[in-house]
């Protein structure tokens, strides 16, 4: 059985944080049943929690609720799915009046404010813990040493090191003796480009936490400048991962990406599977749905918005979260782990082309490709209508004809469909608040 995180009169400050973690590391080879059990255990004492301390869900709640206290989980989808303007506009009535023994430390986050107004989320310290173990399962999966310093180039919720905590200016489980753990170094992903290459060029061999699309940015400039970065490995998040990003980031920096899912709102929802590709859901600290269109809950092959609900957030429990995602739940992973799996993150709706013949996909351009065809790596494409697509190459000179001609039939190739191309050059393509771009993507 799963050990639960519990707080623990100890004098070793790391306690909690190393046996949840130890736990974490067994139970990802229980079986699926024994995974789920526990979560459900886990789910009722938060349930309890939030029907008691949380004015939002005292309503919703009272309806599951049996006679000998426990909540009818076989009832869980008629509890509400939030969106982030549903708690913004009641932002009070998700705060916990009071918090259990052990749960008291609270942080605040701020999330970027790329998808709409930005929104303030509270967060208990335990939760963090929790969140912070299955990270350091992520690191262990991979192999990942933590002696290799870790390079953050991120926006949002990045922070200058805590200068309370010196163990917060190294990266890795904090109960590892300080001599085997690299530092933690953080730059805002706002900082241009060149000043990125140079500042990771200074930073000598070094593993890269970055958004997808910084990345390839960085790999093409890079190539481009003739810098040769020392880029151990890459941890991606905050955007979809194309097949495209991994084939540059392999070729130029001759590195391995890995790949988490994480929100503001629910943490670390789900990690790479680094035998099979798939993602492993992180079952032990929070649960996650896929909600098809009609509201129904879906099954392993079907295509769904993400929900997520934290196990372990009392200070502002959201369940039941919507996220603007879809991906498909798969079958179980052939590597053995009992975790569930996401067998293919799609990314947002506007990334899906919906075409003429009725088919819609996300299509997988390839920048090796355009390049062969054009001699240029940056580019964006853009579907304006169902049978229109806009190719956008940046800082390029005017393409030949036939350049023109193979660049529009590769992109229709790609798509399967025959449509209308026009091609342009741009100076700079534009990136949302939070520092993300989306290389593909419908506009109407
Ligand atoms: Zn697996």
């Amino acid at each position: 059985m799963v050990a639960p995180m519990q707080q623990h009169e100890t004098p070793e400050r790391y306690f909690v944080a190393r046996r949840f973690h130890e736990s974490l590391m067994r139970s990802q080879w229980l079986g699926a049943a024994k995974i789920m059990a526990y979560q459900e255990s886990q789910l009722q004492q938060m349930l309890h929690h939030a029907a008691s301390e949380v004015p939002y869900y005292a309503e919703p709640l009272s309806r599951l609720r049996r006679a000998d206290g426990t909540f009818d989980l076989s009832r869980w989808d008629e509890l509400p799915i939030i969106s982030r303007s549903d708690v913004a506009a009641d932002w009070e009535a998700f705060q916990a009046r009071n918090l259990p023994p052990g749960h008291e430390g609270i942080i605040s986050v701020t999330t970027s404010g790329s998808e709409g107004k930005a929104l303030e989320l509270r967060k208990t310290r335990f939760e963090h813990t929790g969140v912070a173990c299955a990270s350091y399962r992520y690191a262990d999966w991979f192999g990942y040493d933590y002696k290799i310093p870790l390079a953050m180039i991120r926006s949002g919720f990045i922070r200058p090191a805590d200068p309370n905590d010196p163990e917060d200016r190294l990266w890795g489980p904090p109960w590892l003796d300080a001599a085997t753990r690299g530092a933690r170094h953080r730059l805002p992903i706002s900082a241009p480009l060149d000043a990125q290459i140079d500042w990771l060029a200074g930073l000598g061999r070094v593993y890269l936490n970055t958004l997808p699309s910084n990345a390839m940015a960085l790999a093409q400039r890079s190539e481009a400048r003739g810098v040769k970065l020392q880029i151990a490995a890459i941890m991606a998040v905050g955007e979809r991962l194309s097949a495209d990003v991994r084939d540059e980031v392999l070729r130029v920096l001759g590195c391995r990406i890995s790949d988490v899912y994480a929100t503001a709102e629910a943490g670390l929802i789900a990690i790479e599977c680094p035998d099979t590709g798939a993602y492993h859901l992180q079952s032990e600290i929070s649960k996650v749905e896929v909600i098809a269109g009609d509201g129904h809950v879906c099954n392993p092959g079907e295509m769904g918005h993400l929900v997520a609900t934290s196990l372990y957030n009392f200070a502002m429990p959201l369940i039941r979260s919507r996220f603007n995602d879809l991906v498909t739940l798969g079958a179980g992973c052939p590597c053995g782990r009992g975790l569930p799996v996401i067998s293919k993150i799609h990314g947002r709706e506007s990334g899906f082309f919906h075409l003429a013949n009725g088919r819609s996909l996300v299509p997988e351009f390839s920048t090796r490709r355009i390049r062969e065809i054009t001699g240029v790596s940056f580019w964006q494409i853009l579907q304006t209508a169902p049978a229109a697509v806009t190719v956008r190459l940046q800082s390029a000179p005017q393409p030949s004809e036939s350049q023109r001609l193979s660049l529009s039939q590769y992109v229709q190739e790609t798509l399967g469909a025959p449509v209308m191309v026009t091609i342009q050059t741009v100076d700079k393509f534009p990136t949302t608040k939070g520092g993300k771009f989306y290389p593909a993507m419908r506009t109407f």
